[in-house]
């Protein structure tokens, strides 16, 4: 059962945005199951939402995305800033190995990056900017939103 515990714990992302405290989240989350609050209380674990990932090859059988461009969108800069302002309070996760670009080949990051319930590749900035890839609208709020949250403190 701890065991358990522990890795659901573990896949949890309760970032420390509001109240940041010297315990980790796996702490507070432990703390938070053995209050014995009963169902009603209880704190549901749940996967991260996955953004910027993508099936291997244009024509893999997947549920990945391919990255397409959106030339239209007038808000890459801003979040572009923004979302490096992120990224420097994400966790950082290693890959096993390299990602490669999938538009222009290239090796693009070699981590994911998760906060907050969401976690992307480090390579998904390189989509963005240089091949006019448009984050979906949640994940797009998301990181404008925890800007609020950071630049309010
Ligand atoms: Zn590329």
């Amino acid at each position: 059962m701890e065991m358990r515990l522990r890795r659901v714990a573990k896949r949890l992302c309760l970032g420390p945005l509001r109240a940041p405290t010297a315990q980790s989240p796996i702490d507070n989350s432990l703390r938070f199951s053995n209050q014995g609050r009963g169902e009603a209380g209880t704190f549901v674990a749940r996967e991260p939402e996955y953004e910027g990932y993508w099936r291997a090859t244009i024509d893999e059988r997947s549920d990945l995305p391919w990255p397409t461009p959106d030339t239209e969108w007038t808000g890459r800069a801003v979040f572009l800033r923004f979302l490096d302002g992120i990224e420097a309070h994400a966790e950082r996760i290693a890959y096993r190995g390299m990602s490669i670009c999938r538009v222009c080949g290239r090796l693009n990051g070699h981590e994911g990056l998760r906060l907050a319930g969401w976690e992307w590749p480090a390579g998904y900035k390189h989509y963005i900017a240089d091949h006019g890839v448009r984050p979906s609208l949640a994940f797009e709020r998301y990181i404008l939103g925890l800007t609020d949250d950071f630049t309010r403190r």
